[in-house]
């Protein structure tokens, strides 16, 4: 059986496992059987699956980087293919909010609810990130410090500027110094496989922990609010992004789609787009053909950049709250929405439920309650595994379009049946 395949059963399992023991009465914390297993077992083998995946993020993104700009070179396109590549994740995250706030101002996910509105304190402070502070915090004054916290624009920025750096030097050194990063590339590629190997158990514990703890009735509550998310979302992620990649490329948006399976299910289980890094980097390469000059440089910088799914989330929920308050925004409310969540989402990294915590950015600077979070952190967790999905999906996506724009996708490749994982 293949890899993806044996990943969508320990998943499926999972979940109905979770479930059954979520259904039992009496089967909780307080039992001894339900603390062993999914306090204990279930719980250490999903969170050490995890860990082993961060792990891998930091030496991969920098190692990978550092062998795609020394060749690239220092009197190289990579100016303008920055440059392209934030554009294009500017643009889809802005096409993505609006998407989302177009449908929940037509659908009005919170008219017709009676969900009692949590009280306005009015004593939250939180600001959203300045321009300045953004682009300051973008160059680490202490590289090993950016790769202990895993700062992912740090890490990015010291790759580049090393990998330039070697390109530069010439002769026998940079010749050695290249050779050695990428035979280091090979092996932590290695190292990938590995993990991806593992990857069922984990993600079989993560899920049954998950879905034994899920309380059904919030989504009973939010199922409206639930509908629209998940709607927007997959009106994005299927129809919008097959679009794009169809007008941008030519390319046929269901081979990208099945070749980004395993990518989607470990986006999903894992809900953080930057323990996907390493899986998704492998995956536009070596089955989407993009050169590594574009994808060590697109793929970490999208996960941390690049957040659609959770863009998403946050225009409609920030209808949502507007319609439970009754409090009318207007078009300029609407603009900071956008506005607000795109910058948000840069500098953030990929970890879950962070789109909750840059939603009260969002509020506030719309002028919503901030407390109205409180009403849908009930389903955010099963929405964070969707949005991370389109997240990721996203990544890829303007990963494919900037690399075949540069004359740096391998289209046979990206043609070619999917690999044996
Ligand atoms: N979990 C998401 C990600 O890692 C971020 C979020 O929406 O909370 O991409």
């Amino acid at each position: 059986m293949s890899l993806t395949k044996r990943i969508i059963l320990a998943m499926v399992l999972g979940i109905v496992v979770g479930a059954v023991i979520h259904l039992i009465p009496g089967l909780d914390e307080s039992h001894t059987l339900y603390r062993v297993v999914v306090s204990g077992l279930f719980d250490a083998v999903g969170q050490m699956f995890i860990s082993s995946l961060m792990l891998l993020v930091v030496p991969l993104v920098f190692v990978s980087l550092v062998c795609g700009s020394a060749t690239l070179g220092a009197d190289s396109r990579m100016g303008i293919m920055a440059l392209k590549t934030l554009g294009f994740y500017l643009l889809t995250t802005a096409l993505a909010i609006t998407l989302a706030i177009t449908l929940a101002t037509l659908l009005g996910p919170g008219k017709s609810v009676h969900l009692a509105a949590p009280e306005v304190t009015g004593s939250t402070n939180v600001s959203a990130p300045s321009i300045k502070d953004t682009l300051i915090n973008m160059i680490p004054s202490n590289p090993i410090g950016a790769m202990a916290e895993g700062n992912m624009l740090q890490v990015i920025v010291f790759a580049l500027l090393l990998g330039i750096a070697i390109s530069r030097t010439g002769g026998e050194p940079s010749r050695y110094l290249l050779e050695f990063f990428e035979h280091l590339n090979a092996a932590v590629l290695k190292l990938v496989m590995l993990v991806m190997e593992l990857a069922p158990y984990g993600v079989f514990c993560l899920l049954a922990k998950l879905f034994s703890e899920l309380g059904w009735s919030t989504l009973v509550d939010l199922g409206f609010y639930f509908a629209v998310v998940l709607t927007a979302l997959l009106l994005h992620g299927l129809g919008v992004y097959s679009l794009l990649l169809k007008i941008l490329t030519g390319l046929n948006p269901i081979t990208f789609l099945r070749k980004m399976q395993p990518v989607l299910l470990f986006a999903f289980t894992t809900a953080s787009s930057n323990a996907t890094i390493p899986v998704t980097l492998r995956t536009v390469e070596q089955e989407l053909g993009i050169d590594n000059k574009v994808a060590s440089f697109t793929v970490p910088l999208g996960a941390t950049v690049n957040m659609d799914g959770t863009s998403i989330m946050q225009g409609v929920a920030t209808v949502f709250i507007a319609q439970v308050y009754g409090i009318d925004i207007g078009i300029t409310g609407y603009l900071m929405v956008v506005l607000t969540a795109t910058l948000a989402s840069v500098g953030t990294a990929g970890i879950p439920s962070v789109g909750l915590v840059t939603l009260a950015m969002v509020l506030q600077q719309a002028g919503l309650p901030v407390e109205g979070i409180a009403m849908i952190i009930g389903v955010d967790r099963l929405l964070d595994m969707v949005r991370t999905s389109v997240n990721v999906t996203g990544d890829a996506l303007v990963s494919t379009v900037v690399a075949d724009s540069e004359g740096l996708l391998d289209r046979d490749r990206f043609k070619a049946p999917r690999g044996p994982i």
